[in-house]
């Protein structure tokens, strides 16, 4: 039976690199047999052109049906005074919500023809390929009691809660070790558990589930020390999973390392493999529509798609050595260029990829 993949093109560049990412899928399916049904709706900003909310009900209704989800990017100057309860993030978070995407996962790879796109020493970071799992629906992010009140003092206090069950560690912790099992085999649990009880737990259940698996080695780091062991020593990494907020943050630290916005892929699963999938950048309004966004990041999300969400690893496969091969040609987006290369717009670099791609029909 057909794949059913939804598509949410989103704002600003949203649709553009979207769009190229579609050539790709559209090319597997009619070149390669790749089973699959693609259907569109509407996220974001131009969600709320349309229908006056970010996140339609039928929108929520489409990815729910569907195997997976393929989005662009939310948000732009045009929505940023719109109060924050319908603001186009909300439709992304609603989207994580609604289908429980708990598990964020976030390859920072460094390709060898950009290693000079780095801030870091090219010896620091050639061979990078970190994968960071970040606990995606809860944490301090979603912890209750939140808000700001005013102490008898009359002075105001702003106030979160870290808060993480049992079972919400472990499901993270399942997901790192077993992407860990098809990749270095070595998982680093990452925590301040020498100050927040809650991250005491996340460590002592850590600890349980990797004793479950013998083959994967386990570490366990404080996040400050985290943060200063990924622009000192990269490479020692291979799964890194942890909270919320320090995912999101280190995350960010790892992604730059490869100093390449536009070539990151994402996943966010839930706990049967469904997913969505979206580069790690916005929308980036100050260059939506003038042709010269990297499509490659979105690209290289249909990838981690076929290979998550739809078993199709050889499909996968075949992405990223589309990929590989457009880098090895010299082709570069604004981005990514440096002297000697050849600088291509969106649509150029889509069409690469496609052609890449049937060159190996
Ligand atoms: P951004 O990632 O959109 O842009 C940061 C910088 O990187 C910009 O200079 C942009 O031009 C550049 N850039 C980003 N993607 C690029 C690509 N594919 N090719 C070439 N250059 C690229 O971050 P921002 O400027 O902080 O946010 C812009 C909007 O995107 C905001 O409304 C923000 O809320 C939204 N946003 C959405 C998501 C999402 O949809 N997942 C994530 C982050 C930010």
């Amino acid at each position: 039976m057909s794949k059913k993949i939804l598509i949410l093109p989103g704002d600003g560049i949203g649709p553009e690199i979207v769009n190229e990412a579609v050539k790709a899928l559209t090319c597997l399916r009619d070149d390669f047999g790749l089973d699959v049904d693609l259907d569109e709706a509407l996220v974001g900003g131009a969600a709320i052109d349309a229908t006056g909310g970010p996140l339609p009900a039928t929108t929520l209704e489409l990815a729910k049906e569907a195997d997976a989800v393929l989005l662009g990017a939310v948000g732009g100057y045009k929505w940023e005074s719109l109060d924050i309860a319908i603001r186009p993030e909300k439709g992304l978070l609603g989207l994580r919500a609604g289908l429980d995407l708990f598990a964020n996962l976030r390859p920072a790879i460094l390709y060898p023809q950009l290693a000079d796109a780095s801030t870091l020493k090219p010896e620091v970071v050639s061979g990078l390929d970190i994968l960071i799992v970040r606990e995606l629906t809860g944490g301090i992010y979603f912890g209750q009691p939140r808000g700001v009140r005013t102490l008898d003092s009359g002075e105001r206090e702003g106030y979160n809660t870290l808060a993480y069950r049992e079972s919400e560690i472990e499901r993270i912790c399942r997901v790192a070790f077993d992407v860990a099992g098809k990749r270095g085999k070595h998982v680093c649990s990452v925590d301040k558990a020498n100050v927040l009880e809650c991250t005491e737990l996340w460590r002592e259940v850590a600890t349980r589930i990797g004793a479950e698996h013998a083959d994967i080695e386990l570490h366990h780091m404080y996040v400050d020390n985290a943060a200063m062991q990924l622009v000192r020593e990269p490479k020692q990494f291979d799964v890194m999973v942890t909270t919320n907020m320090f995912g999101d943050i280190l995350s960010d630290c790892a992604a730059m390392l490869t100093g390449s916005i536009g070539m990151l892929p994402s996943a966010s699963l839930d706990e049967n493999g469904k997913g969505m999938y979206e580069p790690i950048h916005g929308s980036a309004p100050d260059i939506a529509g003038k042709g010269i966004a990297n499509p490659l990041a979105t690209i290289l999300s249909v990838a981690m798609l076929l290979r998550y969400s739809l078993n199709e690893a050889a499909m996968a496969a075949r992405i990223e050595r589309a990929v590989d091969e457009v880098l090895d040609d010299g082709l570069r987006t604004t981005d990514i260029h440096s002297p000697g290369a050849t600088e291509v717009g969106t649509e150029a670099m889509g069409d690469a990829v496609v052609e890449a791609l049937r060159a190996r029909a």
